[in-house]
């Protein structure tokens, strides 16, 4: 990357932490508790690699064998650096061995047979999977998630029987809106299911919502990661 983009790129991400900050102050909330996850998907590694130079911890990306191979380029050429890495993507069931090995936290586990092989792939892995539990909020199919009247089940499963999974929080992805606004209720609704869990017993600190067109309407309503890619990185 030449200078000049590199400046560019710093203006970008600084502009980012800046609305986030504004939207926490603003919502009366702390800013440290909002975790900027950058989503760099379909983006090279180089941008990963300057991303990194320029203070960035935690990258989202999509597809678990990209995201496995950019993670090597990236430990190879900083060695010291603690990048973590988020599954924001649909996980297939045949990529859950790799998934396990490359992945600091798993956004999108979205049923019980999931949540199950990845539990046991953690365990001979020997290794605890921080995961979130991806809810379907509306009514398009193409969406994935698990139905919201389901989301207590599996979470009880999960915290009872999988002693290789910790469960963080949860995950949502509502439809485009060119308006921030009208993703404000689905943010809410995800809230809204956090706080039932945690009167039944389930405590879950993580809200996973908000992406480059929202995510600080999702701050306002209580977003402890916002994945933000283009608005960072640009158009893929
Ligand atoms: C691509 C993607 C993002 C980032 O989207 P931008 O609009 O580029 O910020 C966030 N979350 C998920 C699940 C994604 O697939």
């Amino acid at each position: 990357m030449s200078d000049n983009s590199l400046n560019n790129l710093a203006k970008r991400i600084s502009d980012v932490h800046r609305r986030i900050y504004h939207a926490a102050m603003r919502a009366g909330r702390s800013p440290e508790t909002v975790r900027l996850v950058a989503v760099t998907k379909h983006f090279p590694v180089s941008v990963v690699s300057e991303a990194v130079e320029l203070g960035l911890r935690v990258f989202g990306e999509s597809y678990v064998g990209e995201a496995a191979s950019k993670r090597e380029t990236i430990i190879r050429g900083n060695p010291s650096s603690s990048v973590s890495w988020h599954l924001i993507g649909h996980l297939q069931r045949n990529k859950v061995k790799k998934a396990v090995a490359t992945f600091d936290c798993i956004h999108s586990i979205d049923s019980a047979a999931l949540a199950g092989e990845v539990d046991a792939h953690a365990a001979r892995a020997g290794k605890i999977q921080d995961i979130l539990i991806q809810v379907k909020l509306s009514e398009e199919d193409t969406k994935a998630g698990i139905e919201e009247d389901r989301v207590f089940a599996l979470a009880e499963r999960i915290t009872s029987s999988h002693k290789n999974l910790n469960l963080i929080g949860l995950m949502a992805m509502p439809p485009f809106f060119e308006d921030p606004e009208l993703s404000r209720p689905f943010f809410r609704r995800l809230k809204d299911i956090r706080d039932d869990l945690a009167k039944s017993g389930i405590a879950l600190a993580e809200l996973s919502m908000g992406m480059s067109n929202d995510f600080e309407t999702a701050v306002g309503e209580g977003a402890t990661m916002v994945r933000v890619g283009s608005e960072i990185f640009g158009e893929r």
